[in-house]
């Protein structure tokens, strides 16, 4: 599921003037252009055990090695939250209003809150929050969207609250770079509207419902292939 893809964090970098936040971006567009082309993702679990933060990790990592063969030969750079702002990030999190708001706004602005605490470079970075089921900020997103029944992508953040399966977060962090879904609204459940059966850009995939490695349509790959972390 994907609400569409905002420019930029617009309530990035508080306090920080306009100025600060193009050093930023230029910055990342000079890393870019000197062939640093790392898409980078942070992600954090909320109120979930070890056993889930483990599974989390590791399936990111999967992905990572995926998107390193080709056609898209990406270099996939994940990394944790930093743990000196998880305990308040957490809080944030666990007060998201369920109402129907403009949910990316909101979690935008949890960042504005915290965002003294953030190197540029993470101004710019997509981020991917695990919860349970009834957490808030998945209560939120179902209301915002009530085919977001497994999880969410707004603008720079993905929300997963599907337990077991890894094929969702890849789906919701695929979207972060540009990935768009490959279903139909009215029959989500119907055949892929791609060329791709097992597109992983389907509604709900799972274990054997999505092909093999590679798993994007041509579409899909094209998307991935040319994003940019500053457009
Ligand atoms: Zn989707
Ligand atoms: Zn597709």
């Amino acid at each position: 599921m994907n609400l569409g893809r905002s420019i930029l964090r617009p309530y990035w970098a508080p306090g920080s003037g306009p100025g600060q936040g193009h050093l930023a971006q230029s910055t990342r567009i000079q890393e870019w252009e000197n062939g640093v082309k790392a898409l980078r993702l942070y992600w954090h679990c909320l109120d979930l055990g070890q056993q889930e933060e483990e599974e989390t990790r590791n399936w990111l990592d999967e992905l990572r090695q995926l998107l390193a063969q080709p056609p898209t030969q990406a270099d996939l750079c994940v990394s944790n939250v930093p743990s000196d702002i998880s305990e308040v990030f957490d809080m944030e999190l666990r007060r998201c209003p369920i109402t129907p708001q403009p949910m990316e706004r909101y979690l935008d602005a949890i960042i504005t809150k915290l965002g003294h605490s953030y190197s540029d470079l993470w101004k710019w970075t997509p981020l991917l929050v695990r919860c349970l089921e009834d957490s808030p900020i998945a209560l939120a997103a179902k209301k915002e969207n009530p085919l977001a029944e497994w999880g969410i992508a707004l603008g720079l953040w993905a929300v997963v609250y599907a337990m077991n399966n890894k094929y969702i977060i890849w789906h919701e962090s695929l979207h972060l770079y540009t990935a768009e879904d490959c279903y139909c609204r009215e029959n989500p459940e119907g055949p892929t509207t791609c060329e791709l059966p097992g597109c992983i850009m389907q509604y709900a995939p799972c274990e054997g419902k999505v092909a093999p490695w590679p798993f994007l349509c041509r579409k899909n790959l094209d998307h991935v292939r040319s994003y940019r972390p500053f457009a």
